[in-house]
């Protein structure tokens, strides 16, 4: 069973967060003598909002979630790292992750001086049998579910990661910073009846965002309050939030963005699987595709040498290169040279 007190670390159990000016007063006045900022205004002479309420409310009402239940961080990699600050005793605690998957969980981990244990997907990238998941976790620490999975484009089932949740006692998260191209439902649909779950969004992929740093952790009120907590009480500039707020705003060009991109992925798909060089064309839920060539550095190092660079990913699935679903002229460009291979 799982309890949010068994598993928060004791140093983080007796935090008494920092409590800065903006958050101790953060209503109305005309003088702001409390936070020994420069007077002139520029724009971004006063610090942040640290709640990052008004982008929260928008958040909210697209996911249709409570502000409570929504943590903001710098891109998703800052929660993925105070997740690990949260519930791991360096050294002793540790975490799960099913590769091939993405890279950061290994890397966050290391820098905490946690162990990553690996559970292996299967052949086709499905999720081990929650026996196996058994076998192997122990009672606390996190599990990373990436999904749909970098670099592989699997989606996972909900009743899958529902049975992890219920079969685990420590932190779930589910990484769906691909969500918005997936055919599949949000993991958000099991926050309500699970509470040690967490879904990672961002800001960086569907919606064109990647250079302001925006990511999202949603989970359980008691989990949200833990993650704020602990972050740096300024973790997102004045201009990120603003525009983040307005993409927001203006979601329409985000949806329609969305739309072409993903029947791009289908046209490239179908293309890529006539290429002769092409072993295999993975199905993918997500901005990119995994293919398995017949020679994959031949081709990677081909493309570099015309201006073109995709992921070689043969060091963790033979063979392999991942290609981002690019612009139609972009796509084009890369069939017509890999055509020149052939
Ligand atoms: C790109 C990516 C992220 C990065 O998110 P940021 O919000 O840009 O930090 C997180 N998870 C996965 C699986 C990704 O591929």
């Amino acid at each position: 069973m799982f309890k949010l007190e068994n598993i928060l670390r004791q140093n983080i159990k007796e935090l008494k967060p920092y409590s800065s000016a903006r958050s101790e007063f953060n209503g109305q006045a005309t003088i702001w003598l409390d936070a020994n900022e420069n007077p002139n205004e520029s724009g971004v002479n006063r610090y942040p909002d640290p709640n990052q309420l008004e982008l929260k409310k928008l958040v909210s009402d697209l996911k249709g979630l409570p502000v409570e239940q929504i943590f903001i961080g710098n891109g998703s990699d800052e929660a993925i790292d105070l997740l690990f600050r949260a519930f791991c005793e360096p050294g002793i605690d540790k975490a799960y992750c099913f590769p091939p998957t993405y890279g950061m969980y290994e890397v966050s981990a290391k820098i905490n001086n946690v162990a990553l244990e690996s559970i292996p997907c299967l052949e086709n990238f499905e999720l081990p049998s929650i026996e196996r998941i058994n076998s192997v976790t122990t009672s606390k620490g996190l599990v990373f579910i990436c999904s749909p999975n970098n670099p592989t484009g699997t989606q996972h089932p909900l009743e899958k990661i529902k049975k992890i949740c219920r079969s685990f006692s420590g932190i779930v998260i589910v990484d769906e910073a691909y969500i918005d191209f997936a055919k599949g439902q949000s993991a958000t649909s099991l926050l309500q009846t699970e509470p040690n779950l967490i879904v990672l969004q961002t800001l960086s992929k569907a919606f064109g965002l990647a250079g302001l740093r925006l990511g999202m952790a949603f989970s359980s009120p008691a989990v949200t309050s833990v993650l704020n907590n602990i972050k740096p009480p300024y973790n997102i500039n004045t201009l990120s939030q603003k525009e983040g707020i307005k993409a927001l705003k203006n979601i329409s060009t985000t949806t329609s963005q969305i739309e072409l991109i993903i029947k791009e992925r289908t046209t490239l798909t179908t293309l890529l699987k006539n290429l002769d060089v092409v072993d295999k064309v993975f199905p993918s839920q997500a901005n990119f595709i995994l293919v398995k060539f017949h020679d994959a550095e031949k081709v990677y190092n081909f493309l570099k040498s015309n201006g073109t660079i995709v992921r070689n990913r043969s060091n963790q699935i033979r063979e392999t290169l991942r290609i981002t679903v690019g612009t139609p002229m972009e796509n084009k460009k890369l069939i017509k040279l890999l055509k020149e291979l052939e």
